[in-house]
């Protein structure tokens, strides 16, 4: 348990339901953590229902799971997703809808005629996939077509037929007036905020999915096809919407939006919405789902739930904990209230009503929830917080919030290259040493200048935040007696002033990493270690290795804030091995880096360095260098000229130890295929950038053996001539 490492997961394999709206979920992290639990059985506790595809794949891997989901769509995915429709199913259902009418026409000709309009390649009448909007002119402005004639996507500008067609419908019509009855009485004191979400579709939006929602709620369907007609609507409202508010409070909203045709949404949803899944065991609270794994919902707030839980084994509580986002809670409203009336989107009414959706609420809420949890947890219950799409503001506010719920921060490990935090905790009794008198300022300090001279390199933003919430929970941050309100913007400000130029840090904006100036680039930085390792791996195993094995190596060996990030270990792996054809994604050692081979290279490359250099006048000498490098100094008149380091390694860390035993003018020699990696440790390392640019040059293999063929008096000249930073072929120019 203490020595879970960092849990890389994988990519999704497609796109899932409502994506966009909800925390980025990354497969097979969640269930990773749980395989390691120490006791088997016991219920699993997600507090914070907002992430389903996280539930779904903790229940699928064995677990009975309990989570309190407030949000009537959440649950409704979730219970559709545990036994996910077929093609055929849902196809049908698309099918009847297409086919019944509405007055004498038929609806699916009848929503496409809505956007009918010239293909802009062909002039063939045909309904538009997707109309680009201007938030200013509020009007049209390009149209994307996909035509029978031509098949292919075909954008084009619109015409004033288009326009004109689009502006027909208006928001005062009576169609408008029921989207917005349907959530809310027009007396209702929450209908201003149900009317600004409905801003997020067009007119002829609302218009084309209440037609095709009149067909849900106008006739008495069998449950079944409500289910699949309900499945059909809301991916249909969902693609049809458009952002309210921009994600984060720094970003623009974008001046255009999309306006999707309706009829189309609703047949994506066949491609997004089934699956071959088994069905998953779904009960509704108190009734526990079997042991071999379902999910229990219970359909309110999680304070309803807690004092009925004390006859209940909790195994352990894993949090995704949640971002604000009020458009997608009023989003939720507007598609409760459409598919199952004012009644059913009254739980919704009271997060419509918080004016500031913000971060300090939200951090106050995350530990509310946490610790009405924290009441009835037995203590040493290890416990995993995931933070999807971590973001300094998401950080700081979970890792405080559990703290001070009474959680014990155990671990922080993220890689800000796949955007993911995982946080490990475990309950406990009573409050831990409380030590109010501590420097906040000074601890974060501290701990990011430690963080940096251990890893001996720059490191990203996130790590140094992270590995200072480290210090200052286990300090007793954020102490009892301050609110969020004023902890959370005064942790912000004490970040942004310390880890800052005028406390010695030095901020790298290109690749968002930090070091600090009175540290000097290290000898073995973290990252030489992670090449060296992932190396000797390769070597050790002559058969492919998974990927997934190699990061699990890796991690092993740099847990926690030293976590290296994806992007070093890809361009490792890139450099030294090759991706073996298979199902499960292999890397092998290519045959040319062999460690026989390159011992051959280094060899040969020195016996050329020492032809030329003779033949040239110089007295060749064979210096002492770490590790396997050859270190050749060209001497004459007994004082050295140039000083050569063969290389088969990308670890320039231990070179520039060297500098101080060698000649002024000094050349790294190495493969050609590290000059990704190389580029990648470079530009993640300014300073070390920086000494090499000033005292070294870097030249590949290749060239030395080019020159060693054409020879001639102004080699040293020549040396540049095929830059080591990309690898693209250079003309012979020598
Ligand atoms: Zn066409």
């Amino acid at each position: 348990m203490n020595n879970q490492p960092f849990i890389r997961g994988e990519p999704p394999k497609s796109i899932y339901p409502l994506q966009t709206c909800l925390p980025a979920y990354r497969p097979q992290v969640v269930s990773a953590w749980l395989k390691q639990l120490p006791t088997p059985g016991g219920i699993i506790l997600f507090p914070f229902g907002g992430s389903p595809q996280v539930v779904l794949e903790a229940a699928r891997s064995g677990y009975q799971i309990l989570t309190p989901v407030h949000n009537p769509i959440l649950r409704f995915l979730i219970e559709s997703l545990a036994h996910p429709p077929s093609k055929e199913e849902l196809g049908s259902a698309l099918a009847k809808l297409a086919s019944s009418y509405k007055g004498k026409e038929r609806l699916q000709p009848l929503i496409l005629s809505l956007y009918e309009t010239d293909c802009p390649q062909c002039g063939e009448k045909t309904s538009a996939s997707s109309f680009t909007w201007s938030r200013i002119t509020q009007e049209p402005v390009q149209k994307t077509c996909r035509c029978s004639r031509c098949g292919e996507d075909t954008q084009g500008a619109v015409s004033s037929d288009d326009i004109q067609k689009a502006l027909d419908f208006q928001e005062n019509s009576p169609t408008h007036a029921r989207a917005l009855t349907r959530v809310a009485a027009p007396d209702d004191p929450i209908r201003f905020q149900v009317e600004n979400a409905l801003g997020s579709y067009t007119p002829r939006s609302v218009y084309a999915l209440f037609t095709v929602l009149n067909k849900l709620t106008g006739s008495n369907l069998p449950a079944e096809e409500t289910n699949l007609l309900e499945i059909l609507l809301l991916h249909a409202f969902y693609r049809c919407s458009q952002p309210l508010d921009p994600l984060g409070q720094d970003d623009e909203i974008d001046e255009f939006y999309r306006e999707e045709n309706v009829w189309f949404a609703l047949e994506e949803t066949l491609d997004i919405w089934c699956g071959e899944e088994d069905s998953l065991p779904i009960t509704t609270w108190p009734t526990l789902p079997p042991q071999s794994g379902g999910i229990c919902l219970f359909p309110g707030r999680i304070r309803e739930l807690i004092p009925q839980l004390s006859d209940i084994q909790l195994q352990s509580v894993v949090m995704v904990f949640p971002k604000p986002t009020p458009s997608f809670w009023a989003l939720s409203a507007l598609w409760t209230g459409w598919l199952w009336g004012q009644e059913a989107a009254a739980p919704l009414r009271s997060i419509l009503s918080i004016k500031k959706f913000d971060w300090p609420w939200l951090t106050k809420a995350i530990e509310l929830t946490l610790s009405e949890i924290h009441e009835i947890l037995p203590s040493g219950i290890p416990c995993f917080g995931l933070l999807p799409e971590i973001e300094i503001k998401s950080l700081l506010a979970a890792v405080s919030a559990a703290s001070r719920a009474g959680y014990k921060l155990d671990k922080i490990a993220l890689d800000p290259d796949l955007l993911l935090g995982e946080t490990y905790w475990v309950s406990q009794k009573g409050i831990f040493d409380l030590k109010p008198s501590s420097d906040y300022r000074e601890l974060i300090r501290t701990a990011g200048f430690n963080l940096l001279q251990e890893a001996g390199e720059p490191k990203h933003t996130l790590s140094i935040y992270g590995t200072g919430m480290i210090s200052l929970v286990a300090e007793g941050f954020p102490g009892k007696d301050q609110d969020p309100d004023q902890y959370f913007p005064q942790l912000l400000k004490d970040y942004e002033d310390n880890i800052a130029y005028r406390q010695g840090f030095l901020h790298y904006p290109d690749s968002e990493n930090w070091w600090h100036q009175e540290l000097k680039p290290s000898s073995s930085p973290q990252s030489d270690m992670v090449e060296q390792q992932i190396v000797e791996l390769l070597v050790k195993t002559n058969n492919p290795i998974p990927e997934r094995d190699i990061f699990q190596h890796i991690y092993q060996n740099f847990p926690t804030q030293l976590t290296p990030r994806e992007g070093l270990i890809l361009a490792c792996l890139e450099s030294y091995a090759q991706i073996t054809p298979g199902l499960i994604s292999s890397w092998q050692l290519k045959p040319n880096e062999d460690p026989g081979r390159r011992v051959k290279d280094l060899a040969e490359i020195e016996h050329q360095l020492l032809e030329i250099g003779e033949e040239l006048g110089y007295t060749v000498n064979k210096k002492s260098a770490p590790g396997r490098v050859i270190h050749l100094q060209w001497e004459k008149n007994g004082s050295s000229q140039s000083s050569f380091f063969i290389s088969a390694s990308g670890l320039l860390g231990r070179l520039l130890e060297e500098q101080k035993n060698s000649a002024d003018t000094r050349w790294i020699i190495l493969p050609g295929s590290r000059a990704g990696l190389i580029h990648y440790k470079l530009k993640q390392n300014p300073p070390l950038s920086e000494i090499i640019e000033q005292g070294w040059g870097l030249v590949k293999f290749r060239h030395i053996r080019r020159l060693a063929e054409v020879r001639g008096p102004n080699f040293l000249d020549r040396l540049d001539l095929d830059p080591f930073q990309s690898d693209s072929p250079q003309l012979p120019l020598i």
